[in-house]
């Protein structure tokens, strides 16, 4: 079922999220959100779509880059979907992206990723995920896990004179 994207301004943005206990994974409720998540991104040709964004205070995102038409620079991610996720960063660099957010439409910004992180959690099946994540598509990683904590891409902004409309970012 596509959900509603709630956005900034919606108190669930701006909660910590809360673990989801593992031995629930296979349950309804757990299921469900995670095929509405995946539906509702793809549906809004998001990049990625935390639980927070459809108003769901849960430890959940999913990743997915295919051919996007809003986002034509981006890297491929296959499907990937993390429950209770943790990043950990592999170095001490840090790259400046444009970042855009389903909850903050029609809005971009610079913020510093880091490049190269570990991504460790549980899939949709209750195994095991730990993946190394390198680029453009480590910053994805750790946009869709600030959403768990309740922090917005606009918060991280290194210089708010960044923020553009996508029309004017298009334009550039
Ligand atoms: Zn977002």
């Amino acid at each position: 079922m596509i959900r509603e994207i709630v956005e900034i301004g919606h108190p669930t943005l701006r909660e910590m999220a809360q673990e989801v206990p593992v031995d629930e994974i296979p349950s309804k409720w757990v299921q469900e959100l995670i095929d509405d998540l995946i539906e509702t991104k793809r549906f809004a040709n998001g990049a990625g779509l935390a639980a927070p964004q459809v108003a769901e205070p849960w430890r959940i995102f999913v990743a997915e880059v295919g051919n996007n038409p809003r986002y034509p620079y981006k890297p491929p991610i296959p499907l990937t979907v993390v429950i209770n996720p943790q990043i950990s960063f592999n170095t001490e660099d840090r790259m400046s992206v444009y970042e855009g957010c389903l909850s903050i439409p029609n809005l971009r910004g610079i913020v510093n990723r880091c490049p190269d992180v570990r991504v460790e959690g549980w899939d949709q099946n209750g195994d095991l995920v730990d993946k190394t994540v390198r680029g453009i598509s480590a910053g994805t990683f750790q946009h869709e896990d600030d959403h768990l904590n309740g922090i917005l891409y606009t918060d991280l902004v290194t210089d708010a004179k960044s923020l553009c409309t996508w029309g004017e970012f298009e334009r550039r």
